[in-house]
């Protein structure tokens, strides 16, 4: 495996090492210097070799002329002056790709100390070369400074310096990366006339070509100067490097390094522009340029440049347009070319490139962004729309027969004009011819039309013919009954004498206002041209004004069988259309319940979670709601339970059990008032337990207490119901009895008496307590109070106590 894998590396190195390099040439406009440095480095790295070119590198020969040598086709390539302007306005056919030197190295120098400014070469002699253009510079100098030719002696150039030096000339035309070199280093002085000093500011040393080249070999012009300029970035960048291989290999003018390295230097200032890019020309300058040139009289008239100044944009923000290549790309490219042409006439900052793509390309560079505007078809467009947020800056005009242009379509039904078929209702159950799925004035047009009526495309014998001239044939041939194609194509094919129109039959004919066809459908609007969101407003303005600029009948709208461009028209309308057939993107929309599962599966499931969350969370409430209600009923029972309680005790003495004074107080009273209104019988007997100090010291108060307990069960058991009883203080008691006579009342508090005399409390070490009590009973007579009535018991029984206790008084 690794052995195959060598073998193909091994076989494609050397096949692409041995694989026929095309062979161009190159004329350089002098001998051999560091002024051509870019291109012997780029021969010499191999950066000409990777872009599969051979090039020979021609210095400058006597008779040789750089213009004539390139559109003579000797050379592919020169090198060359601003004069190239005006050769091109001559009628030189080239074209100028760059700039090396954004100002050219063109000086007068003089060594005389004579001459101090340049009005000082009054009449003096002056070495210039023939050469229009690069006297040009120097002259429009001298000029400005009210030189005139006629007091000036222009000698013919002798590229010798001594002849300077020994005074044979005055001043000489010299490059400012040489001979201040030689003079610096013989040590002679020597002043220099700049004419960029004096605003006149040339382009030098452009790379230029051949109309022809450019046309037929538009890469390899490309390959060419781009590999040329990567030469140029080395060179600037190894100068003393690139010095040594000059000497060593293109040194016919016998330079030493040093005099090479200084040249470098010298032109590498010249070369740069503020970006630090090399090659930069605009045509801001060529305008300057132009203008001296006229000023000079070089340049009779004025002449539009632009066409043929960096034609393949190497200094413009490039632009790349996709198109859909329905029909393949050399068809698109043929199509459209004239339009990228148009646009690089008009547009100054920017280059478009016209790309042909596949609908699975468009996608891909959509994403990558690597295409910057898209012009596609109507439907694609929406498509690609409602995908990617493309959006339209222009709508295409198509180009009428007549050349009228219009920015709309729409699609005719048909058949022959002999057929039964009198409507569309009849093309139930016929063979209907269309151009394809996709085509919107060839299909989707007419099936919206038949769906609105109600005839679904299984009502119809549908198929594809893939064009739109195939449909029309396939109707006329009988092959199909009945068919659709684009609103123009019928007219398009009776001009070209390809059917008759009269042989046609059209279905539900309609015209409309400014539209030159007649049509079946409603109509739509036609091709837009449209930007990707990276795209910059500048960007985007100006090739919108660009398009809508373009005039109607220009050769390129001609070319590209258009109309021109309007503003951009609304598309909603197709997005309707689309929607309604269930057509890409809005195809999604007739689907089964898994596909609404899947599609919605997220929201399902949300749905279904909140749900669950809901059910749960009821049962829950319930649940808590009625663990709520129990709780609530057993702290009702609770709390009602404690306020009983809360009631007995505040009732209850809490020793004995028996009302304690206030509640039977209470008692007494609604006692009392009774049997004060029945006029029943109402008896108060007052208790005092006799001695009970005594049993408190002698057996504790503990023992104390469980007497009292004693004493009160012992008299609880002899009440009735009614009669009340209750503690009110100490070891004293009161009773109330109703209805019970005084008799009867005193006879009950004898058997007190008896019951407690035999009543014995038992303590833990086995002592028998036995005790007594004293009664005082007071019966209710007459308005008494119960408080009258009370302290009368009272003071029966203090009457007992007094009498010996263990005794009754009343
Ligand atoms: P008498 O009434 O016969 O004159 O004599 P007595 O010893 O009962 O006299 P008094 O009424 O002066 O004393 C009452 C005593 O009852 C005082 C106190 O020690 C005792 N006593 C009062 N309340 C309680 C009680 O709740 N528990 C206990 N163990 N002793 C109590
Ligand atoms: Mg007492
Ligand atoms: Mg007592």
């Amino acid at each position: 495996m690794r052995m195959l894998l060598k073998f193909i590396i091994i076989l494609l190195v050397t096949t692409s090492l041995f694989a026929e390099k095309e062979k161009i040439s190159l004329q350089l406009e002098w001998l051999h210097q560091f002024q051509f440095a870019g291109y012997y480095i780029a021969k010499e790295r191999g950066y000409y070799d990777v872009v599969g070119l051979d090039v020979t590198i021609k210095e400058m020969k006597t008779d040789v002329d750089v213009v004539k040598e390139v559109i003579s086709k000797k050379s592919e390539y020169g090198i060359g002056r601003s004069s190239l302007l005006v050769d091109r306005a001559e009628g030189d056919p080239v074209v100028l790709l760059g700039a090396i030197f954004q100002h050219s190295p063109s000086v007068l120098i003089t060594t005389n100390p004579k001459i101090k400014t340049l009005k000082d070469l009054n009449n003096k002699n002056i070495m210039i070369t023939n050469d229009v253009a690069n006297g040009a510079t120097i002259k429009a100098m001298l000029l400005s400074k009210g030189l005139l030719y006629e007091n000036i002696n222009f000698q013919q150039h002798s590229f010798k310096l001594k002849d300077l030096i020994d005074g044979k000339t005055d001043a000489m035309a010299c490059y400012l990366s040489n001979e201040p070199f030689f003079l610096k280093r013989a040590g002679i002085p020597y002043k220099v006339f700049d004419p960029r000093d004096y605003g006149f500011d040339f382009y030098e040393d452009i790379i230029f070509t051949s109309e022809d080249e450019l046309k037929n070999h538009p890469k390899r012009a490309e390959a060419f100067y781009k590999a040329s300029i990567e030469g140029w970035k080395w060179a600037f960048a190894h100068i003393e490097e690139t010095a040594k291989i000059i000497h060593d290999k293109y040194n016919s003018q016998n330079k030493s390094i040093k005099s090479l390295i200084f040249e470098g230097k010298v032109l590498k200032e010249l070369a740069l522009n503020k970006n630090g890019d090399i090659g930069t020309i605009s045509m801001e300058q060529i305008d300057k340029i132009t203008n001296w040139y006229r000023v000079t009289g070089l340049l009779k008239e004025k002449y539009d440049f632009s066409p043929y100044i960096d034609p393949l944009g190497f200094n413009k923000k490039r632009l790349n347009i996709g198109v859909l290549a329905k029909r393949g790309e050399e068809k698109t490219l043929e199509r459209w070319e004239p339009l990228a042409t148009y646009l690089n006439r008009s547009l100054e900052e920017y280059h478009v490139v016209i790309h042909p793509l596949s609908f699975d390309e468009i996608e891909e560079h959509i994403k990558n962004k690597s295409i910057d505007f898209l012009l596609v078809n109507t439907v694609n467009y929406v498509q690609f729309e409602n995908q990617y947020g493309i959006s339209r800056i222009a709508t295409v005009k198509s180009r009428g027969m007549q050349g009228e242009a219009c920015s709309y379509f729409g699609g005719v039904i048909f058949t022959k004009k002999d057929s039964k078929i009198k409507n569309l209702n009849m093309l139930k159950g016929r063979k209907f011819a269309a151009v394809n799925e996709d085509s919107f004035g060839g299909w989707i047009m007419a099936y919206e039309f038949l769906h609105d009526i109600g005839i679904d495309r299984d009502d119809i014998k549908l198929k594809f013919y893939n064009t739109h001239d195939a449909v029309v044939h396939a109707v006329l041939n009988s092959e199909a009954e009945a068919g659709t194609v684009r609103s123009d194509t019928l007219k398009h094919m009776a001009m070209e004498k390809q059917i008759d129109f009269d042989k046609v039959k059209i279905l539900e004919p309609k015209q409309y206002e400014n539209f030159p066809y007649t049509v079946s459908t409603k109509l739509y609007p036609e091709w837009p041209f449209a930007k990707l969101n990276h795209v910059s407003e500048n960007a985007a303005k100006e090739v919108m004004t660009a398009l809508i600029r373009m005039p109607e009948d220009s050769v390129e709208a001609v070319k590209a069988d258009i109309g021109g461009w309007t503003v951009p028209l609304d598309y909603s309308s197709v997005h309707e259309v689309l929607k309604k057939l269930h057509i890409k993107p809005y195809d999604k929309i007739d689907i089964t319940p898994f596909e609404v599962l899947k599609k919605y599966a997220i929201w399902i499931y949300v749905f279904i979670s909140i749900l669950i969350v809901g059910i749960i969370q009821f049962i829950h409430i319930r649940k808590v709601n009625l663990e709520l209600d129990r709780k609530v009923h057993e702290r009702t029972e609770e709390l009602y339970e404690a306020n009983h309680r809360l009631k007995e005790l505040a009732h209850t003495d809490a020793l004995t059990g028996i009302h304690n004074r206030g509640y039977f107080m209470e008692l007494a009273e609604q006692l009392f008032k009774v049997a004060k209104r029945n006029q029943s019988p109402f008896q108060i007997l007052s208790l005092d337990i006799d001695y009970f100090k005594d049993v408190n010291d002698t057996y504790g108060h503990q023992v104390g207490d469980s007497v009292l307990k004693l004493f009160t069960k012992k008299i609880s058991s002899l009440l009735r119901e009614s009669d009340i009883f209750g503690r009110i203080g100490g070891e004293e008691f009161v009773i109330c009895l109703q209805n019970t006579t005084h008799e009867g009342a005193l006879a009950f508090a004898e058997k007190i008496l008896k019951e407690i005399r035999a009543l014995e409390y038992k303590n833990n070490k086995g002592d028998r307590i036995s005790f007594t009590v004293s009664i005082g009973v007071a019966e209710l007579e007459g308005d008494k109070t119960l408080t009258q009535l009370l302290s009368e018991s009272d003071e029966a029984l203090y009457r007992a106590k007094r009498a010996g206790r263990d005794r009754v008084e009343s």
